[in-house]
């Protein structure tokens, strides 16, 4: 391990990450390839651990991320993979995404000539199908018409297409209404392909599973699945169980700065938010917002300090906040933890997103750069 200040860091365990890659790809028929999500820096695990451990121990061959930025990252830490942009990439970008031999997700006929305007060389892409998500993507009511188009973009001289792709809104709901909608978006793209493959075009990839899918409705039609937040071990929906073995990577860690004993009547942190009632004994973390550690936390995140959970009181500072732990043992220099395991309790990002109206993604996504991520195993 390399030596970094031990003030708050995320501790990013790769053999977790491997385990839960092996977990998703048991998920999967023999017809489907998992495509890691990568997008946002991994998750916020960091990427170029990530990935080159995805592509040089867990086999991983398929990449997707959100923009021409990261996957020219991506590239320089894994030079044979695939790697799919998601989102939008401007179309005077377009000789990069060759260059790099990055497939771009394409939104529309207007965008895609765009992009072949843009390059002399060929732009590999896969298609992306608007089926309900209401973000990106073409915009068809009948497979037929949508079919049609894909076809005529077959015909455009610099651009390959090697698949199609639709992204579900719902699949990680129970909910027998939501059900039948991810039915229906299963069905249009389905169906698209198959109307395709009857007018004589058989592309290589049509992919819709994300990890809701992966989870919920694995479905061997689907040649890749794009799993993210699996990946890392959290849930697409909270309310959902995920597979047995899935276990979070990432865990969050700081320490005491200093342990003070206050009097009933003395207020703790701005805004005098928490006027202690008693006497009590209020530990000083070094984190804050700026670290990531939300602010909506105020008085109410709890924090493992040897394997017990103190409260948070007040208000999170930007770098700073105190907890209670008036039944805690603490001491300056005690390392607590904010996420993840300490003896026989956890704090899961899950946990901590429900907490303050959020989901899991943006907790990871949201600890910020000043954090170093620290690669255990
Ligand atoms: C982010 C994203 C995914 C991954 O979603 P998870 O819920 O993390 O698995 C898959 N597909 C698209 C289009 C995305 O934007």
């Amino acid at each position: 391990m390399k030596p970094y200040l031990k003030r708050a860091w995320a501790e990013v365990s790769l053999s977790q990450l491997k385990k839960n890659v092996g977990l998703i790809k048991q998920l999967n028929s023999d017809n489907t390839e998992v495509m890691a999500v990568v997008k946002a820096d991994a998750y916020g695990h960091g990427y170029e651990k990530v990935c080159c451990c995805l592509a040089e121990e867990c086999g991983i061959k398929f990449f997707a991320v959100s923009n021409l930025d990261e996957a020219i990252s991506v590239r320089g830490f894994c030079p044979s993979a695939e790697i799919l942009i998601l989102g939008y990439t401007p179309p005077e970008y377009a000789h990069e995404i060759s260059q790099y031999n990055i497939i771009q997700g394409v939104v529309s006929t207007d965008y895609a000539k765009a992009l072949c305007e843009k390059s002399k060389e060929k732009i590999r892409c896969h298609v992306k199908i608007d089926t309900g998500m209401g973000r990106i993507g073409l915009k068809h009511d009948t497979p037929l018409s949508c079919a049609e188009e894909i076809a005529a973009l077959c015909k455009i001289e610099g651009l390959s297409i090697e698949g199609i792709y639709t992204h579900f809104s719902v699949a990680d709901s129970d909910n027998p209404d939501n059900i039948r909608y991810t039915d229906a978006q299963e069905k249009f793209i389905t169906d698209t392909y198959d109307t395709l493959v009857e007018m004589g075009i058989r592309l290589p990839h049509m992919h819709f599973m994300n990890s809701a899918a992966t989870c919920y409705r694995n479905n061997p039609r689907s040649t890749l699945s794009r799993a993210g937040i699996i990946i890392y071990g959290l849930h697409p929906d909270y309310s959902l169980a995920i597979p047995e073995g899935l276990e979070p990577v990432m865990e969050l860690k700081a320490v005491i700065s200093q342990v003070k004993t206050v009097s009933k009547g003395d207020c703790i942190s701005y805004g005098r938010t928490f006027v202690a009632d008693r006497e009590m004994s209020i530990a000083t973390v070094t984190i804050g917002y700026a670290d990531g550690y939300s602010r909506l936390l105020s008085s109410k995140g709890e924090i493992l300090v040897h394997g017990k959970r103190c409260r948070i009181i007040g208000r999170v500072c930007m770098d700073q906040l105190m907890i209670d732990v008036t039944d805690a043992e603490a001491e300056s220099g005690d390392i607590v933890t904010l996420i993840g395991r300490d003896g026989d309790d956890r704090i899961t990002a899950d946990e901590l997103a429900a907490l303050y109206g959020t989901i899991g993604y943006e907790v990871v996504c949201g600890i910020s750069k000043r954090v170093p991520r620290i690669y255990v195993d």
